[in-house]
């Protein structure tokens, strides 16, 4: 028997299952369906989309999307331990301070930013949050045609700053520095923390009302484990939602009409999803500097002794905050550049040389949902963002679209700029054809409406869920120091009932 059991080792279930270790009175459990992180290309920056469509990668679909030409678009989602923060792009941007006024502002007490301000803190006092060790030419060209296009240099990147510069990213000595590596690594050695890799929650256990435990399966055979306190759900957008509705919590006709028994009506869960649509703007580069040729022996060796050179680069180095309309409140584009072709998450690759600007919209009207096709948990659940049913956001990304031509044919590409990947004549068509996930689902277990202000889900006791679907608006800005925010935050609830 544990005192707690953390199910998802991901960015926030790693942070929650350290954080609770800490007290040694206090037995833990963390579960994890996918391994541990050993793989190389896990923790050399520049290899992140190396393990897109691999067995550390839940490689999910979504379900055809009306407004994308019928598109059913891929949703990568890290399976291993430190979840996604294993395999994201290691952009590290807080979020707007408005975003978290608003979470509060909704009913959510003790979410404005000032509350949640020390949990950052905490966050980074953990992680390491560190300025680039090897910015390409072509991301300083990125940068240098933002003030071209008259977007100044932003004070800082971290979301609530309209502007252009570098990210900050999640990484140590040129390392990716994942939740598993920053929490998990050193909790292992507490003796009141176990760790289970490769075990599929199937179920929660309710008694009463009461989650008592979870039902899994490991190589084939089912199980159980119990918690005398509490368990706390870390499994995702997308898992957490289904976990629920697996075991019987959420809109009754859903559950019924698959033959679930309602342990809880709770209409919202799996509802709410939302996601930051992008799309790339790219072209080729007549000189050969870009990333495609990171990966040389001379590079490997860089990287290896020194933690130097190309291999260490995130990706999408620059970008840029932008307010499409100066009636905009906040931020409604943030850029992302990358110093090469990024074609299909990086799947597909071009001949030759290239950069891409990808447009990404961060205030986002459309709203989706995940739901169940099937009783059965290994049957991933259907996924829905409803990609621009609102169609504000199809027009607000076109404009980005826009702007992004504009960065690109500015004078500080003239050395650089080849051909377009795309010949981009009306932008709602190109983003039709070619908008894809920035990887950001949320919303889905929503504060308000399936969790309350301290996470506790409505209608079941000693079960919390702290991760990214609790968030009840998506940031305008990537959502990993977010959901890391929440899951210490989480941790201190929890803490403070112990
Ligand atoms: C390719 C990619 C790039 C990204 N780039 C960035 C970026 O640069 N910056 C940024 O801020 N954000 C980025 N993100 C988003 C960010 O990583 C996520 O918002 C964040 O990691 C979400 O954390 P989470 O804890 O909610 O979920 P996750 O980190 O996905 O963790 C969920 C965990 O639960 C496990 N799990 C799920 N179901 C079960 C089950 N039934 N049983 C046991 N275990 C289960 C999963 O395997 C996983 O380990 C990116 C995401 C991806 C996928």
């Amino acid at each position: 028997m544990y005192d707690y059991i953390v199910i998802g080792a991901g960015s926030a279930g790693c942070i929650v299952a350290s954080r609770l270790s800490e007290n040694p009175d206090l037995h833990v459990l963390l579960i994890e369906a996918g391994p541990p992180d050993r793989q190389r290309e896990i923790h050399i920056p520049a290899a992140f989309s190396k393990l897109f469509k691999s067995p550390l990668d839940w490689n999910f679909t979504t379900v055809p999307q009306e407004h994308l030409n019928g598109r059913a678009l891929y949703w990568p989602r890290g399976k291993m331990l430190g979840g996604s923060s294993s395999m994201n792009a290691m952009v590290y941007v807080r979020g707007r301070r408005s975003d978290y006024d608003r979470w509060r502002d909704l009913g959510n007490p003790g979410w404005g930013f000032d509350d949640v301000r020390p949990y950052f803190e905490a966050v980074e006092s953990k992680v390491s949050v560190s300025d680039q060790r090897s910015i390409n030419p072509l991301s300083h060209a990125f940068v240098e045609a933002c003030g071209q296009c008259n977007i100044a240099r932003a004070p800082s990147m971290n979301g609530d700053d309209e502007g252009a510069g570098f990210y900050r990213v999640t990484q140590r000595n040129g390392r990716r520095s994942s939740a598993a590596d920053a929490y998990l690594r050193p909790a292992l050695r507490r003796g009141n923390l176990t760790v289970w890799t490769g075990v599929h929650a199937t179920r929660l256990l309710i008694d009463n009302g009461r989650a008592t435990g979870v039902e899994y399966v490991q190589r084939g055979s089912t199980g159980q484990a119990h918690a005398a306190r509490e368990v706390i759900l870390c499994a995702g957008a997308i898992g957490s939602p289904q976990l629920l509705l697996l075991s019987g919590i959420g809109p009754r006709e859903q559950l019924e009409a698959l033959g679930i028994p309602v342990v809880a009506e709770v209409a919202s869960v799996g509802e709410n999803l939302q996601d930051h649509p992008a799309v790339v703007v790219g072209f080729g580069c007549t000189q050969p500097i870009s990333l495609s040729n990171a990966e040389t022996i001379p590079n490997f060796v860089r990287y290896l002794l020194r933690g130097q050179g190309p291999l260490t680069s995130n990706v999408a180095e620059a970008g840029a905050f932008i307010r499409t309309q100066p009636e905009c409140a906040d931020c409604d584009i943030q850029f992302h550049f990358a110093p090469v072709h990024y074609v299909e998450h990086g799947l597909v690759k071009p001949p030759g040389h290239g950069f891409s600007i990808g447009p990404t919209l961060v205030t986002v009207e459309s709203r989706g949902r995940i739901f169940l096709r099937s009783v059965d948990p290994f049957d991933p659940p259907a996924i829905d963002p409803q990609y621009f049913s609102n169609e504000a956001d199809l027009r607000r990304l076109a404009a980005g679209v826009k702007v992004a031509k504009k960065l690109a044919m500015s004078r500080a590409f003239d050395p650089y700029r080849g051909e377009p990947v795309y010949k981009i004549d009306d932008e709602e068509a190109h983003i039709r054809v070619h908008a894809e996930t920035l990887y950001h689902p949320v919303g889905t277990c929503a504060m308000g409406s399936v969790v309350d202000h301290e996470l506790r889900t409505y209608g079941i006791a000693s079960l919390r869920i702290a991760d990214a679907s609790v968030m009840p608006v998506i940031v305008g800005g990537n959502t990993q120091a977010a959901t890391m925010m929440i899951a210490e935050k989480a941790s201190h609830l929890i803490r403070d009932v112990a």
